[in-house]
């Protein structure tokens, strides 16, 4: 049979490594060095020339993305198509044997999966009936200390409380919790992995016929497995001695999830005869991306230790891009994809990578605005999360009481005592008269259909709303919104929500208040030129009339539900350094590098965090193969204020001579007296000052005659075309055209 085509396109290293006699083996190695690779063609090889059956593999990957790639590419290898091969990731492996062995696992037949949002509904409920005071006992903290514990294998039962009231108050939490699953059927993430791991442990014969089926495991991003995969996996490889790993110690970056890095370690204790493979050749990447990696993990202490090398190029610097603001740092971005495009290249090759999924909401609007086509992985759309969808629908209230899908969306959010029958009869009444919802709900309430406990309910939330209209009118746009948030009850409604969870949302929401403080029609126009032809802006806002508040909600629909290109389409992808892992981009853009944003603020004092914040840093500079762009914000909004981060550590852990500052075609100039430079080598700025066809110069003060003075920080094109970024001392920043604005030039 012919099998050399398997093993072509592989170096020495990994040609051992596929080849390899059959038995257990670590593949330790870092970025890019074809540690997946060697998985594939190794399960190919396996297949072809030792005859095993797919059927006797089992397969180990990080996402299901990877599984189904992993399951293509050794069908292409093999020229056909494989049946009864194991590939997935552990939790989707460990669900579907709980499918299969429902009845062994203790489990009722249709049990429901629960997600964490489930989880911490059902933890909530647990811990009100045993009355729990939930300012004391965070419903967050108990779901933690439940999940941590099914990841280290325990039970309730396996738990000592040492008199610690903070373990016995979580214990009997868990306890509960562990009840009222059991009477519903349903199963956590953690279950899953601990349910599997016990069918093991509580079904000799079943085991048994595991092992002797799955005679040959394979694991991907080993680095990242837990406690109780680990556990799981050891159990069924059992006396067979034949399971293969491959992993990085540097990529490992689910610590904070249990992840434990030491099972690299454990595994030549507990498989002393595996042979250790270690491939240092790195295909993905230039010389200089490489050299920046090694640069920067190398500050890690207590590594296992590996350098990686390439024969490739040395190929482009690393390119560090100071934006004058988040705003201006995603225009750059922008620019450079455009750029990249306009050679030819894919939309799809670019991604770019961000710490927090807050990062993305102004890198969406700015790739929206210029109609570049952006995918999101991993992770919700800003406009499309809950928290912001309920808020902006306060906001389509005061708009027009007649947003049926707005009313129906935060009748009961918070809960205020509306239940499902209510709302049938408001539903009920508004189809029969032909009346909105929020018609028919005045009339509810003031009629007698109801008992008046439910009308009580529906009176006060048709309150609230006129009191929010009443309140809110006259302030700005952010005002509004903060209000919103504040007084429907939203804000207290997610506080509650403890956690990181209830963190994210409540960010979000102060998220969405700078959204409104920067929103500016304006900018929308700016930047959908070629849609608006040469209208003025004032041109503009006169044909479209609407209020402020209308503009926005607009703006914020169209977000959520167009710009999002479809799984085929060629397409700009958006992700966190983690969704990231395993995957790898012609252009990366890394965004956000400042310190309190990454490394993120919560790692800062933990050295053992700061670690893992800088392998995630290595993990996302790995991830490029020609081109890097660092890029930070010298201010940005976030959460609702200013910040005025230094550029990240990270960034200067890098050798600095792979690195390149580079400036934005349009020239950008910072505000006199405030400069973040990470090096000495920050191009001078001075020349080119001068903003060609116009009398204007960057740096300029100018005055206008609706928002007053300013200064000009930024340009784009030229001529007629051109536009300036002003900052005005009272209205903030705005991109004017040169050709309407009439600016004038301050001596
Ligand atoms: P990561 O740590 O990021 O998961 P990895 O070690 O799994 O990386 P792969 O994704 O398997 O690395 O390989 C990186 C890139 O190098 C891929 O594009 C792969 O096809 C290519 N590659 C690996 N080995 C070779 C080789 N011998 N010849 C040519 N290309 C290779
Ligand atoms: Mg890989």
């Amino acid at each position: 049979m012919d099998v050399s085509h398997i093993l072509d396109s592989l170096n020495e290293a990994q040609r051992d490594a596929v080849a390899g006699p059959v038995g257990s083996a670590l593949i330790l190695a870092g970025a890019g060095s074809g540690k997946t690779r060697v998985l594939t063609h190794r399960i190919a090889w396996l297949i072809q020339t030792e005859g095993v059956s797919p059927y006797s593999i089992l397969a180990v990957t990080f996402t299901n993305r990877a599984a189904a790639e992993m399951r293509g590419r050794i069908e292409s290898l093999l020229a056909m198509p494989i049946r009864g091969m194991w590939v997935g990731t552990f939790h989707s492996i460990a669900h579907r044997l709980l499918r299969m062995h429902w009845q062994e696992a203790g489990l009722q037949q249709n049990f429901q999966i629960l997600d964490a949002d489930d989880q911490l509904r059902l933890v909530k409920r647990v811990m009100k009936n045993l009355n729990l005071d939930e300012k004391k006992w965070p419903a967050r903290q108990a779901a933690w200390f439940i999940n941590n514990q099914k990841d280290e294998g325990l039970r309730p039962k396996h738990i000592e409380d040492y008199g610690d009231i903070y373990i016995k108050t979580h214990l009997q939490v868990y306890r509960a919790y562990e009840e009222a699953c059991e009477r519903g059927g349903m199963v956590d993430f953690a279950e899953l992995l601990l349910r599997a791991h016990e069918l093991w442990l509580n079904n000799s014969r079943l085991l048994q016929h595991y092992q002797d089926r799955f005679t040959t495991l394979l694991v991907d991003e080993f680095q990242d497995t837990n406690s109780i995969q680990y556990a799981w996996l050891q159990v069924l490889a059992g006396d067979r001695d034949n399971i293969t790993v491959v992993g990085d110690d540097d990529q490992s970056i689910y610590g904070w999830r249990g992840a434990k890095i030491e099972n690299i370690q454990r595994f030549t204790k507990d498989f002393p005869k595996a042979r250790t493979i270690r491939l240092e050749q790195n295909y993905r990447s230039t010389g200089n991306i490489l050299k920046a990696a090694n640069g920067l993990i190398k500050q890690n202490a207590g590594r296992l230790g590996k350098e990686l090398w390439t024969d490739g190029n040395d190929g482009d610097l690393i390119k560090l891009y100071a934006g004058y603001n988040e705003i201006d740092e995603a225009r750059y971005i922008i620019e450079c994809v455009k750029q990249w495009s306009r050679e030819g290249n894919r939309f799809c090759d670019a991604a770019v990578l961000y710490r927090s999924n807050a990062q993305s909401r102004v890198l969406e609007e700015a790739l929206l605005r210029s109609r570049l086509p952006y995918r999101i992985y991993g992770g919700q759309r800003f406009f499309e999360r809950a928290e912001i969808r309920n808020a902006l629908a306060y906001m389509r209230l005061l708009a027009g009481r007649d947003a049926d899908a707005a009313f129906e969306r935060v009748v009961n959010t918070p809960t205020r005592g509306i239940g499902d029958r209510t709302v049938d009869q408001i539903r009920l009444l508004a189809r029969s008269k032909n009346i909105s919802m929020w018609r028919a709900a005045s009339a509810i309430a003031e009629g007698d259909s109801l008992p008046s406990r439910s009308r009580n309910a529906v009176g006060n939330l048709i309150g609230l709303v006129n009191s929010l209209d009443e309140t809110t009118r006259g302030t700005d746009l952010a005002g509004l919104v903060e209000i919103v948030v504040e007084q429907s009850g939203l804000k207290a409604y997610y506080e509650k929500e403890r956690g990181e969870r209830g963190q994210a949302r409540l960010e979000n929401l102060a998220e969405l208040v700078t959204a409104a403080r920067t929103f500016d029609p304006e900018d929308v126009f700016v930047f959908d030129n070629d849609v608006f032809g040469e209208q003025s802006p004032e041109e503009v806002a006169e044909t479209v009339e609407l209020s402020l508040l209308e503009q926005f909600l607009n703006h914020a629909a169209l977000e959520a539900g167009e710009g999002q290109g479809d799984a085929n389409q060629d397409c700009v992808q958006l992700m966190t350094m983690h969704s990231a892992k395993g995957l790898e981009f012609p252009l990366v853009f890394l965004a956000g590098m400042e310190e309190g944003l990454f490394p993120h603020r919560m790692s800062l004092e933990e050295p053992g965090r700061l670690e893992e914040e800088r392998r995630l840093c290595y993990v996302g500079v790995t991830r490029a193969m020609k081109q890097l762009y660092l890029t930070y914000a010298e201010t940005r909004r976030m959460h609702g204020s200013d910040t005025y981060n230094r550029p990240s550590r990270f960034v200067g852990e890098i050798p600095q001579e792979l690195i390149q500052e580079v400036r934005s075609q349009n020239s950008l100039v910072r505000p006199a007296g405030r400069s973040m430079r990470v090096s000495a080598r920050v191009s001078t700025i001075g020349k080119d000052l001068e903003i060609e066809g116009t009398d204007l110069k960057l740096g300029q003060r100018v005055t206008h005659a609706k928002f007053g003075e300013g200064v000009v920080v930024n340009y784009e094109g030229e001529g007629k075309q051109a536009r300036v970024q002003v900052n005005f001392v009272d209205e903030g920043s705005k991109w004017l055209m040169t050709a309407y604005a009439k600016l004038e030039p301050v001596p």
